[in-house]
């Protein structure tokens, strides 16, 4: 079995669509499971915004 990538997400915050953090995957977590999205603290809005995983 080939190993899979690590795999490595990017959190984006929907407001103004600023990638604010970056995240791993822990190889616990349910791949099937999409975008995840988390209430995280934004710079630029300055504020908590939900931050959705971006895609490359
Ligand atoms: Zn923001």
């Amino acid at each position: 079995m080939a190993k899979k990538k690590k795999p490595f997400t990017k959190m984006q915050c929907k407001e103004c669509k600023e990638i604010n953090y970056f995240t791993n995957r822990s190889k616990g977590l349910d791949e099937e499971k999409k975008k995840l999205e988390l209430k995280k603290f934004c710079n630029t809005c300055r504020k908590h915004t939900p931050h959705k995983e971006a895609k490359k």
